[in-house]
């Protein structure tokens, strides 16, 4: 159990590499499976490299900020296969 950075919640994480495709000398941060996935649908690994390659810029988006505020709403500890339908419908 860790503490996702993007959401804040203890949760059980995935390891999310702040320079995609440069695994060797990116930061690694802790991220739940949620967030995590949010982060690559909503950011090319472009996006993920020129401009969102810290905590700071990928918490303070407006995609995942809104995405974090909905999130701990939630109460979901895990995501389940239906959740998947959840984030779609929030997407739009
Ligand atoms: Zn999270
Ligand atoms: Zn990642």
């Amino acid at each position: 159990m860790d503490e996702c950075v993007i959401c804040e919640r203890e949760v059980e994480t995935t390891r999310h590499h702040l320079i995609p495709k440069n695994r060797k000398e990116s930061p690694i941060v802790p991220v739940c499976g949620s967030c995590h996935r949010q982060i690559h649908a909503v950011f090319t690994n472009h996006e993920l490299k020129h401009r969102f390659n810290t905590v700071t810029a990928l918490k303070e988006s407006e995609e995942m900020r809104k995405f974090a505020a909905w999130i701990r709403k939630t109460n979901k500890r895990h995501v389940a296969v239906d959740e998947t339908k959840r984030v779609s419908d929030w997407r739009g």
